[in-house]
């Protein structure tokens, strides 16, 4: 019964094991459903399997996990095959019993015997007449395995070998698969990406989702260094620190000897392969597999396992595949970010640039155009771009342009850099230089990449520069002959004075009212031309209300912006916008004689009326005076030349000198005069003074003489001028006065000594002794005696120079001969009450 029962049994747990077998392509699942199967007949505390690696140099290790300690012998790698009982088996083809553990020498055995495992069967599994495996029993207690044990298993081994096969097929189908949904995943990452960074990111984590190693990694080859850079998403962030710590380089470690050799390596035991660098005592197996552009290596994928030949063959085959692929598009991505990186740079600097730069078809129109393009045009870039270029610039150019396009078609040569009038949005006109330079497009297109930089501020500068130059040059050259004019004057206005005092000839006299008239004219000529060119930098500025002088010429002027005008049936309307301003230094005067000049321009340059504009504020220290009117305007060439003396377009009328005194006069006092003139709409003239600073500066007094009856004088009149100093004696001799003269200084001083007199005459300017001089020397010898000096180079003597110097008067060259004998005997007079007194 029992041997019955006990067949009945076997049969039916060969029944239970062939349906099991048949339903599981899972091998670890066959192993605990086999195993609890054939416990009814076949008493072990273990079952596992062991199938030959594709080496041939270890065994897969398949068990029921919940049964060891060890990692090896839970699912692991049985590594080398050398010593242990499965090789044992498979070379024979016979099991092999290990009847006690403790007195094995195989390394399998006394991990086994760890576990508690005192005796073992191992009994050999064949396929297609090939021992491929083992199934492997083990038992708590030694000698537990007989012939029992080992008669009962070729019942079932021929199944349990063809459904492993079976299973390890699946497993390869599965794993094909897998690699191809890997590739695929890779694939989609590694197209859709165009950032290198971002890419690598989702790679690495993509593979280690379907991997499942504990470490994988990418590591590129810095060209420079020839380091091998792990990118930040590699392995984990503790392990990159260790990574950083080895200073990984070409040539070094097991990723270096890829990255030196181009080759795939795979390791299985990392402790046995003297290129390994140790990082990371965990770790027991790797893989690396070189990137590769060519034969060039740009990095390496390195895979590691904390298990020893932890990866196959199909792995590393695998691996290969995803690193070819990967090295492809890294190349191509580094090569776009390249191109975008230089063309970011490009565009940068061209967007940037402190030059216009615009891009121009064939047919003149803007294709491109950057931000300072837009800003030297006025127009927005939406609005340049398909613009012709020729809408952009003046008749003349256009003219220029036509010319160098023939020129270009005959073939000849010509400097790229040439000059425009552009006009901006509106109608203003800037210089602009151009630089442009055909660009040929990759398709074959001609295209011109065009440089624009608006040089109107530079032109104006230089055109400044040369014009006050020019102005310095005509100044010199004016006061040498104003110099020489006036003493000519001088000379003309005293006789002819004198003939009209002597002379009872009426037609005679009336002649010479004409020439006292004329030379009055004439010297009036001279002093704005000396007006122009004084140079007088030690003169006084006083305090100036620029607003009264304004209104003072205003009022001054009145008479002919109101009523002459009004004769001629024109109407000047004046509107004056005087704001509250500080005072600047300078002379009121001067000032007013600016204004009352800028006012009659702008009078003379509106036959027809219109209006005038005066206005005055303030801004950044500079207190400035705007002067317009709607009159004709002026033309560049015109504009370029207002400021020379004698430039005047009404010759008739004018004489050329009311700007040029002005320019002087402004510049004196430290400011600017500047002119803004459209033809036909009219012209702006603008002043600038500085501000002067709190307490600079005195309230001006004025120098008066009163008048006063004369009588007879003895009179020294030393001057180096022969003409001056003989009208002069000529003038008051005849009206009784005793003179003597001098040449100069000397002599007068000696003459001075030698004899006795009232009033002394001085020139300012002569050889040697100086008229102060001689003023100081006389006043030493008689203070009491009255010096005069005469005056020519237009100059004004400050009031300090004259108290210091005890001077008397002064009498200004040419000399108006009444005013003259005036002088002198208010002088005597003032003198007699002294003494009288
Ligand atoms: P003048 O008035 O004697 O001609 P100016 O030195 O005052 O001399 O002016 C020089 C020239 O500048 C004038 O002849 C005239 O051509 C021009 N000009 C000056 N002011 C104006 C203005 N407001 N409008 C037009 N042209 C002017
Ligand atoms: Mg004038």
């Amino acid at each position: 019964v029992t041997q019955e029962k006990r067949l009945e049994t076997e049969k039916e747990v060969i029944n239970n094991i062939n349906k099991i077998l048949a339903s599981s392509l899972d091998i670890r699942q066959v192993i605990s459903a086999v195993h609890a199967e054939l416990k009814r007949v076949f008493d072990s505390e273990r079952m596992t399997i062991s199938i030959l690696d594709e080496k041939g140099e270890g065994f897969r290790y398949f068990a029921q996990k919940k049964d060891y300690e060890s990692k090896e012998l839970r699912n692991g790698v049985i590594y080398p095959k050398e010593g242990t009982s499965f090789a044992k088996a498979l070379e024979t083809g016979r099991p092999v019993i290990v009847n006690d553990t403790e007195k094995s020498d195989s390394w399998i055995d006394k991990k086994l015997l760890k576990e508690g495992i005192r005796s073992s069967l191992v009994y050999p599994l064949e396929y297609k007449g090939k021992v491929f495996g083992t199934i492997n029993f083990g038992s708590k207690e030694v000698n537990h395995f007989s012939d029992h044990h080992i008669n009962f298993l070729p019942l079932i081994a021929p199944s349990l070998a063809i459904s492993i096969q079976n299973a390890l097929l699946f497993e390869e189908t599965i794993n094909r698969l897998n690699e191809l949904s890997v590739l695929y995943e890779i694939i989609k990452i590694s197209a859709s990406s165009f950032n290198l960074n971002q890419m690598l990111k989702d790679i690495i984590n993509s593979l280690n989702h379907l991997f499942k190693f504990e470490r994988i990694g990418i590591l590129l080859v810095d060209e420079k260094t020839k380091r091998l850079i792990p990118h930040p998403s590699s392995y984990n962030e503790i392990s990159i620190k260790e990574i950083e710590k080895l200073a990984l380089s070409v040539g070094r470690g097991i990723t270096g000897w890829v990255a030196e050799k181009g080759e795939p390596l795979l390791v299985n035991d990392v402790f046995r392969d003297s290129r390994y660098i140790c990082g990371d005592e965990s770790i027991r197996s790797e893989m690396c597999v070189p990137l590769k552009v060519g034969r060039k290596v740009i990095g390496v994928i390195d895979a590691q396992r904390n298990v020893t030949n932890a990866f196959t063959k199909d792995d590393l085959r695998l691996l290969l595949i995803i690193g070819g692929q990967l090295a492809t598009v890294i190349d191509n991505l580094r090569l776009y970010e390249g191109i975008r990186e230089s063309e970011e740079k490009y565009r940068m600097v061209v967007e940037g640039a402190h030059e216009g730069i615009c891009v121009i078809g064939l047919d003149y129109r803007l294709k491109y155009a950057n931000q300072k393009m837009s800003e030297i045009f006025g127009y927005s870039i939406e609005e340049l771009v398909g613009i012709d270029f020729r809408d952009l610039i003046d008749e003349d150019s256009r003219r220029l342009i036509a010319e160098r396009t023939a020129k270009r078609e005959r073939g000849e040569r010509f400097p790229p850099l040439f000059e425009l009038n552009g006009i901006r949005k509106g109608g203003e006109v800037r210089n602009i230089e151009i630089n442009a330079k055909v660009l040929k497009g990759t398709t074959g297109g001609v295209n011109f990449i065009v440089f624009v930089r608006d040089i109107t501020e530079k032109k104006r500068m230089e055109e400044q520069l040369l014009q006050s130059e020019k102005l310095r040059a005509l100044g010199e050259m004016a006061s040498g002959v104003a110099h020489d004019f006036n003493n000519a004057l001088a000379a003309i206005l005293g006789n002819a004075q004198l003939m009209l005092i002597t002379t009872k000839d009426e037609e005679l006299k009336e002649s010479l009212r004409t020439i006292e008239k004329v030379a009055k004219d004439a010297a009036h000529t001279v002093k704005r031309l000396q007006e122009f060119t004084r140079k007088r930098t030690h003169q006084e500025l006083y305090r100036l209300d620029i607003n009264q002088i304004i209104r003072d010429a205003i009022e001054i002027t009145k008479p002919k912006w109101k009523d002459e005008a009004q004769a001629k049936g024109v109407s000047i309307e004046f509107v004056s916008n005087l704001e509250e301003i500080p005072s600047v230094g300078g002379n009121a005067s001067d000032l007013r004689e600016v204004i009352t000049n800028m006012i009659f321009n702008a009078i003379e340059a509106m036959p027809e009326g219109g209006k005038i504009e005066v206005r005055t504020f303030h801004q950044n220290q500079k207190v400035y005076i705007q002067l317009s009117d709607t009159g004709i305007g002026m033309d560049e060439e015109v504009k370029k030349r207002i400021f020379e003396p004698f430039f005047t377009t009404k010759p008739f009328t004018n004489t050329g000198l009311g700007l040029s005194m002005s320019y002087g006069i402004i510049r004196r006092f430290g400011g600017e005069i500047e002119v803004e003139s459209k033809v036909g709409y009219g012209t702006t003239f603008t002043i600038s003074l500085p501000v002067q600073l709190e307490g600079e500066g005195k309230e001006e007094e004025s120098l008066t003489f009163t008048i006063q009856k004369g009588k007879e004088a003895r009179i020294l009149v030393i001057d180096d001028e022969e003409e001056v100093r003989n009208t002069l004696s000529k003038i008051l001799t005849k009206v009784n006065h005793q003179v003597m003269v001098a040449k100069d200084g000397e002599e007068g001083i000696r003459l001075f000594k030698e004899n006795k007199f009232d009033i002394v005459l001085t020139d300012l300017g002569m050889p040697g002794i100086s008229g102060w001089e001689v003023c100081r020397a006389i006043k030493n010898l008689s203070p009491h005696t009255p010096v005069g000096m005469i005056t020519g180079w237009g100059i004004q003597l400050s009031q300090e120079e004259i108290e210091e110097n005890h001077l008397d008067f002064l009498i200004p060259k040419p000399f108006d001969f009444r005013q003259i004998l005036k002088l002198v005997s208010e002088t005597m007079v003032s003198k007699g009450t002294q003494f009288l007194a």
